[in-house]
Order: C-alpha cells, then sequence, then structure tokens
C-alpha cells in the first residue's frame, strides 16, 4: 500500500505523548491520518489510535476536554489501536497503581513493569503466525519505553507477538493492543493490521 491509498479515515488522538509518530506511521502505511481533540472530530473518523505517553495524563485530559464519554461510545463501535498508555486505556484492570480505563479489552496489566534499571530497551521479537499469515513473514523490531506487562489476557484474547515469555501484542475483535511503540520502527506491519480493521 503506498502513502495515502487507503481511503477510511483513520484518527489519532493527540491531547499528549508521540501521537505524532503514529501519523508518520499511519502515512508510512498507506493512510492520510488526522488528528483528533474533540468529540466532533471522533464523528468523522473510522478508526482511532491512542498513542503513548503517560496514561494518568491523558485521563486527566480526557476529563477536562469532556472526551471520556465520547471516546467510550466511539470505542464500543469503532476499531481502535492502544499503544504503551493508549494499551493502558484500554485494558479492563490496571495495577501499579490501580487506575481508572475503559475496560474494552480483557487484560490486566502492570504499568512500568519492567522496573527501573532496564525500563526502555530495544528487542527483537518473533510474531505469531497469526500475525505473519496477514502482514507478512520476519522478526520486528520492539521499542519498549516504560513499558506495562500484560499479566493476563481473556479468552477472547488474541496473543500476536510475546516478549519474554509475556504477550506484546494482542487483539480482541476491533481492538489492537502493543505495550511496544510501532510507531518508532520503520516497519509498518502493525500499522497496517490495524487499518485492515477499518
Ligand atoms: N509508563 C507510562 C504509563 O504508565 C506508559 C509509557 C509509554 O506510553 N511509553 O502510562
Amino acid at each position: 500500500m503506498g502513502a495515502g491509498s487507503f481511503k477510511k479515515r483513520v484518527g489519532v488522538l493527540a491531547l499528549q505523548g508521540d501521537f505524532e509518530a503514529h501519523e508518520r506511521a499511519l502515512e508510512r502505511a498507506g493512510a492520510t491520518p488526522v488528528q483528533v481533540r474533540t468529540a466532533e472530530e471522533l464523528n468523522n473518523i473510522d478508526g482511532l489510535v491512542i498513542p503513548g505517553g503517560e496514561s494518568t495524563t491523558m485521563l486527566k485530559l480526557l476529563n477536562y476536554m469532556d472526551l471520556k464519554e465520547p471516546l467510550r461510545e466511539f470505542a464500543m463501535k469503532k476499531p481502535v489501536f492502544g499503544t504503551c498508555a493508549g494499551a493502558i486505556l484500554l485494558a479492563k484492570e490496571v495495577l501499579n497503581p490501580s487506575q481508572e480505563s475503559f475496560g474494552m479489552v480483557d487484560l490486566t496489566v502492570e504499568r512500568n513493569a519492567y522496573g527501573r534499571q532496564i525500563d526502555s530497551r530495544v528487542a527483537q521479537i518473533s510474531p505469531e503466525a497469526a500475525f505473519e499469515e496477514r502482514t507478512g513473514k520476519g522478526d520486528m523490531e520492539a521499542v519498549f519505553i516504560r513499558a506495562p506487562i500484560i499479566r493476563r489476557a481473556g479468552p477472547d484474547v488474541r496473543v500476536l507477538a510475546e516478549y519474554g515469555g509475556d504477550p506484546v501484542l494482542v487483539e480482541q475483535g476491533q481492538y489492537l493492543v502493543a505495550t511496544f511503540h510501532p510507531e518508532l520502527t520503520q516497519d509498518p506491519r502493525v500499522h497496517r493490521l490495524f487499518l485492515s480493521k477499518l
């Protein structure tokens, strides 16, 4: 898929965090993304990316912008892709500390779970066949930045990649969740997989 050839409208929540990197990644995957900051802008898109950043700050801004309910309603119907802080917002249960979330995806996540000494790293991961069959074969570079660990995944969650025995890329219906940052590498496969859900 070349840049701009994808015709559905994909938004990136642009309150805080690395939303611009997601815009570039979506462009590499063939889409023309738009920034989303209001409920009205949510009405004009077919799918949404919630970027990495700081989930507590994002929650505060969502409250402040009166965007929490509109986002919840949007996510009930449409595809949403959460990376890192975005993954934390989509999870059913959040630990360390416990925190409010949208609960769309049947996951328990522990924030900042890799600990202080090695809280950020670039790892090589081998995606599952369920991923490669849809997006192309090959290992993937995964950038972890103060990442959460998925401690529990419910029966409807499909694991698409693991790192160190923990799921790091999962899907559940129209939702896609990565605890790492596919927007920070040149590999377009994860964003392409999300676009295929729109
Ligand atoms: N540590 C952040 C949080 O708990 C997530 C980090 C990230 O998005 N890169 O929200």
